[in-house]
């Protein structure tokens, strides 16, 4: 069973439940759903799907919605599709026209004011680079920079710029009021600014009552990178979505950057996710790229909780035999990791609370008697993070009598959450873990597990830990 999780994109070419099924059973631990595309209705459909597998094979699968975001956009076009020419001029401006190749509109008067000379801007997801050359009042004329096409209202980015909009729009309130109504576990904030934003979304949360949705907060434009540290206080994990930032900031620092944002996230005990093309070429072929896999590879050296498939899985022509190669690559590589050595780097002078310091005995006192699992109950799923922060060498079997605490676990490093009854005493506490934890693994006479829980169990952290042989 593999630690790193793995966040599959349901589209068009997956929404079945044949495929989604499959793809649940080759490994995808949290199920995607990116509004940027999905209508409700389709939104509505898959999560029941999920629901329905997940009942059917007894397992929980966490659902994560994807926002759409402020987004720029480009208005409608004379054609389904225009060619621009290397060489040639295009002018953007802000008034509602009907575009073609010689002019387009923007739905945002800021890119007009906030663009200088000079400045690098993408249209349709980065096919074309236009290059503003001069500009007027209420007109950007830009020198085109590669032949390509663009489309009808679709994207655009700009380079190092990241514009004052406001964050939530109607669409997007929509959005999370959808998420929380269907008891997502996830909410992934796209195009994040800054620590303001997530607050926004935080107090929605609070008024629709809904204390258990984790906030992922996209980091894809410079300002999410500069605020990274404000960001990261108050959501729940973010994701390092390289499709828009490779746009926004210079691609050639997107390595470093999705290295020192990972290693930032994880230092601060929060949920960390690379996300986009890590298997791009399987949208079209059967076999990935040596580098894709290498890429995939690499994010599992880094440590972070999951990797994701986007358009892979939603609009590729091979979504399970994606989701199956991003697993035998997590598997191989998760057997070079050195995990003792990982606890060893772990800073010892740092004061830490009751349950870190029960969470990180019970990582290294597995790690040291090659236990084949830490069972941790839970009831905020707080003690398994903890767990999962310290890298433990074996899985970490969280249990918890609450459906929603059991979801929100699907995405942490390492954790295999399992939805059990509420014991009353820390005996039957004990008894139950070694049952879960033989019922989840194949545990032989002879092996090691950890158990870490609440002693007495009215009290609500947890306190002691206990090796047991399976008898
Ligand atoms: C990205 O830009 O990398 C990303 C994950 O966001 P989206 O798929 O919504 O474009």
């Amino acid at each position: 069973m593999n630690k790193t999780k793995m966040i599959v994109t349901v589209g068009p070419k997956s929404n079945s439940e044949d495929i989604i099924r499959k793809m649940i059973i080759s490994g995808a631990d949290v199920i995607r759903i990116n509004m940027s595309y999905a209508s409700f209705e389709e939104a509505k459909d898959i999560i029941l799907k999920v629901r329905k597998i997940n009942l059917d094979l007894n397992i929980q699968t966490g659902i994560m919605i994807d926002t759409l975001g402020p987004e720029i956009r480009i208005g409608n076009l004379e054609k389904p599709f225009i060619k621009l020419e290397k060489g040639k001029l295009i002018r953007i401006v802000y008034n509602n026209i009907v575009g073609n190749e010689e002019m387009i509109s923007v739905n945002s008067k800021e890119v007009i004011e906030r663009c200088e000379e000079n400045d690098e801007i993408f249209l349709n997801s980065g096919e074309v680079k236009i290059i503003v050359d001069k500009k007027t009042d209420d007109t950007l004329i830009c020198k085109i920079d590669n032949d390509g096409k663009i489309k009808p209202n679709t994207t655009v980015n700009l380079k190092n710029i990241t514009l004052n909009t406001t964050f939530l729009s109607e669409y997007d309130k929509k959005c999370i009021e959808f998420a929380s109504k269907f008891e997502a576990d996830f909410l992934a904030l796209s195009h994040v600014r800054d620590n303001l934003d997530v607050l926004d979304v935080n107090d929605l949360l609070i008024n629709l009552n809904n204390s258990n949705m984790q906030i992922i907060s996209k980091i894809e434009n410079k300002s999410a990178i500069d605020e990274i540290e404000n960001i990261l206080k108050v959501s729940d994990g973010i994701m390092v979505s390289r499709g828009d930032l490779g746009l926004e900031f210079e691609l050639e620092k997107l390595p470093s950057v999705q290295k020192r944002i990972a290693t930032l996230t994880k230092n601060k005990g929060k949920i960390c996710i690379i996300a986009t093309e890590m298997l791009a070429s399987m949208e079209k072929n059967i076999r990935p790229t040596r580098a894709e896999v290498s890429d995939v590879a690499n994010s599992v050296l880094d440590k972070t909780d999951a990797v994701m498939l986007s358009a892979e899985t939603a609009i590729g022509d091979y979504p399970v035999e994606t989701v199956l190669t991003m697993n035998k690559i997590i598997d191989e590589i998760e057997n070079e990791i050195d995990y003792n050595d990982i606890l060893k780097k772990i800073d010892r002078k740092e004061e830490i609370d009751i349950s870190k310091a029960i969470s990180y005995s019970a990582v290294d006192s597995a790690n040291r008697v090659s236990a084949k699992a830490i069972v941790c109950s839970t009831l905020s799923g707080l003690t398994a993070k903890d767990i999962s922060n310290y890298i433990p060498s074996c899985p970490v079997i969280a249990t918890s009598p609450i459906d929603k605490v059991v979801r929100g676990l699907t995405i942490n490093y390492g954790i295999i959450p399992f939805l059990v009854s509420n014991c009353d005493t820390t005996e039957e506490l004990i008894k139950s873990s070694i049952i879960t934890a033989k019922k989840v693994l194949k545990l032989e006479k002879g092996d090691k597990i950890v158990i870490a829980g609440s002693f007495p169990m009215t009290i609500n952290y947890t306190n002691f830990i206990k090796i047991e042989e399976i008898k």
